[in-house]
């Protein structure tokens, strides 16, 4: 998964067949009841989309008695307990056409207590989800406008406490509204009067299989010839918003053949990549086995900048298919949606496809060399301003992840961050340059990669891990201390960020007053103000103050963090006039002012600086080979 808004800133074959995505090795054992083997029939009414609210009816086969039935709680790929349970209303149950009064316990909030009559084998469900979210949070924050909807399945139904959701199957159906188009990973039944009826699958596959369908949509092959298909289906809120130009067209077919080189093997039948253009749905991306749920700003694939601020997005979720998904950190892999996930080993699961992500844009043209290079100094350059990292090891923040995706802006640099994708990045960068300097070049982390990774094509499956398999996975590419390489990392409390990578790869970090085109780009589509680097602040274009760097000099001249700077030396606050007063600074010896607003209250708060302007680049260090340079290079044929 990936947040767009950070950053200071998941064949004719017979899916009932597929039980495949049973797992090599045992997940811990549910203390599970009997799960009834009748299928759940699970029919979607989308029709009202655009009035924010879907209807569902579920027939659920049950035993006479205490019954209960269990709503998702834990979503994979969000890493917490995000099922919007909030949302879920209009909830009554019917046996034999008589209602059937249900509580819901006192503790676990997700969990509907009812007492089956005898004689009674299925209960009919009926519920809704309203969706008023707002843009904020991810598969639970807004996904439908008036001109399209992301169905996530688990959003809609109830199963049995205790069931393993590979044990489970589901029979689903929707009808989206009259002249919507749709794509998803689920193959389909029969399809009539807008009746969709998929093949019954598990519950797994159902919740790893969302649906995207839009009254403007658009379809496009990128692997015509190959076995395995893929495609980009986007839903927007314009006609004019699916022009996605054929050259980055091309890059995401570039894409499929990277992904090819570099693992080697497939782990699913076919895979969509469900794109949404929406400036109304929540930002971010969420991985699946067999698909990736997009979402983005309604402009971004006409749009030069926000196109290539985005463009990490899907080679980052489609990695998540053999990182994440198929390659699982043991703590991820639950047997269902209400058992707690363990967060520890997010610097693989997200640190090592931020990573590969990256590198896979910059292999397959999305990004050219700069433009990774402008990502990869944005990264260190905001892990080396992190002054939390002095009380907060990187550990910390993936075994508090549940915690941290919700943070506040405020204080991000001392409470730190969903970190570990950004320093993950930079760990799996120095990684790989470990590796091709062990090896005289000969190896690098592509082959761990294919190791780990590869394999066999398979359908959709999970092998879990554990870091000692994974330490033995790179002992097998090279022989080294990875324990300690790792554990050096991940459990220190330095000052500074890990460059190792950067330096082993032939570039440096250096500062100037010169913001980089990433810089730029960023602060034009998303109306932020970069000065964390020179006077600590990260502000937008109105003056909103999302973070002030403690021991900066706006720290110490006082400015709290979610205060507003109305004004700098006399003169009301624009982002020029800002920038403009940090140029001037450097060669005046009078302090600079900044009037700023905190709750009802106005101060000028004096900084005594004269740094100027201050944007962090790569450049590179020629005393050494550019490592980085063959790091990028493409490797399909
Ligand atoms: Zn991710």
């Amino acid at each position: 998964m990936i947040r767009s808004s950070k950053r200071l800133l998941p064949f004719i074959l017979l899916l009932t067949a597929l039980p495949g995505f049973a797992q090599k090795h045992k997940r811990p054992a549910a203390s599970a009841p009997a799960v009834p083997s009748l299928p759940i029939k699970l029919t979607v009414d989308a029709t009202q989309a655009p009035q924010k609210i879907l209807h569902a009816t579920e027939e659920i086969s049950v035993t006479p008695g205490q019954v209960t039935l269990v709503y998702p709680k834990w979503i994979p790929g969000e890493h917490g307990p995000t099922g919007p349970i909030t949302d879920f209303t209009g909830l009554e149950f019917f046996a034999g056409g008589k209602r059937l009064p249900w509580h819901r316990d006192l503790v676990e909030m997700y969990a509907f207590h009812l007492d089956v009559p005898q004689g009674v084998t299925t209960l009919e469900a009926k519920f809704d989800l309203v969706m008023p979210a707002p843009p904020e949070g991810f598969s639970s924050g807004a996904s439908a406008t008036t001109q399209l909807l992301l169905l996530s399945w688990n959003q809609v139904v109830l199963y049995w406490q205790g069931a393993k959701s590979d044990d489970v199957t589901v029979q689903a159906g929707v009808k989206f509204p009259a002249g919507w188009h749709y794509g998803t990973a689920l193959q389909i039944d029969n399809e009539s009067s807008g009746q969709i009826s998929f093949k019954p699958l598990s519950l797994t596959m159902l919740v790893d299989s969302p649906a995207l369908s839009g009254a403007h949509f658009r379809r496009i092959p990128l692997s015509p010839q190959g076995p395995i298909q893929h495609y980009i289906d986007i839903a927007a809120d314009s006609e004019a918003a699916l022009a996605m130009p054929q050259q980055t067209i091309d890059e995401y077919k570039n894409l499929v053949a990277e992904t090819g080189a570099l693992f080697g093997a497939r782990h699913y039948l076919h895979y969509d990549f469900l794109v949404t253009l929406s400036d109304h749905t929540a930002h971010f991306g969420l991985e699946h086995h067999q698909s990736s749920d997009d979402r983005v700003a309604e402009r971004t694939m006409i749009d030069d900048d926000m196109r290539w601020l985005a463009g990490g997005l899907l080679p980052h979720e489609m990695t998540h298919s053999w990182n994440g998904k198929y390659r699982r950190p043991a703590g991820l892999a639950t047997p269902n949606y209400q058992d707690p996930m363990k967060g520890d080993l997010l610097w693989v699961y997200e640190g090592l496809t931020d990573y590969l992500g990256y590198i896979l844009a910059a292999r397959s043209g999305l990004w050219n060399k700069q433009e990774f290079l402008d990502e990869a100094a944005e990264a260190a350059a905001a892990l080396d301003h992190t002054p939390g990292r002095s009380w907060r090891p990187l550990q910390d923040t993936a075994d508090a992840a549940q915690l941290l995706y919700g943070a506040p802006d405020e204080f991000e640099s001392w409470r730190r961050s969903v970190d570990y994708y950004a320093e993950g990045f930079l760990i799996w960068l120095e990684a790989d340059t470990v590796i091709r300097e062990q090896t005289h070049g000969q190896k690098s982390l592509n082959d761990f990669c294919h190791l780990f990774h590869g394999g066999q094509n398979t359908p959709p499956e999970v092998v879990p891990y554990t870091f000692e398999e994974l330490v033995k996975g790179l002992n097998q590419v090279t022989p080294y201390d990875w324990t300690k390489f790792f554990r050096d990392r991940l459990d220190s409390y330095g000052p500074g960020a890990p460059l190792g990578g950067i330096i082993n790869g032939g570039w440096k970090v250096v500062y100037d007053d010169q913001p980089s085109e990433y810089t730029k780009a960023m602060e034009k589509t998303r109306n932020q103000v970069d000065a964390r680097f020179s006077i600590g602040l990260a502000l937008d274009d109105k003056g909103e103050i999302r973070d002030v760097i403690m021991d900066s000099p706006s720290w110490k001249a006082g400015i709290a963090p979610g205060s507003t700077l109305l004004a700098v030396n006399g003169r009301k606050y624009t982002p020029d006039i800002l920038r403009e007063a940090l140029r001037e600074g450097k060669t005046s010896k009078t302090p600079l002012e900044l009037l700023v607003s905190n709750g009802d209250f106005y101060k000028i708060h004096s900084l005594d600086y004269h740094g100027a302007e201050k944007y962090a680049h790569l450049v590179r260090d020629e005393s050494k080979p550019d490592v980085l340079g063959e790091i990028l290079k493409p490797m399909a044929k």
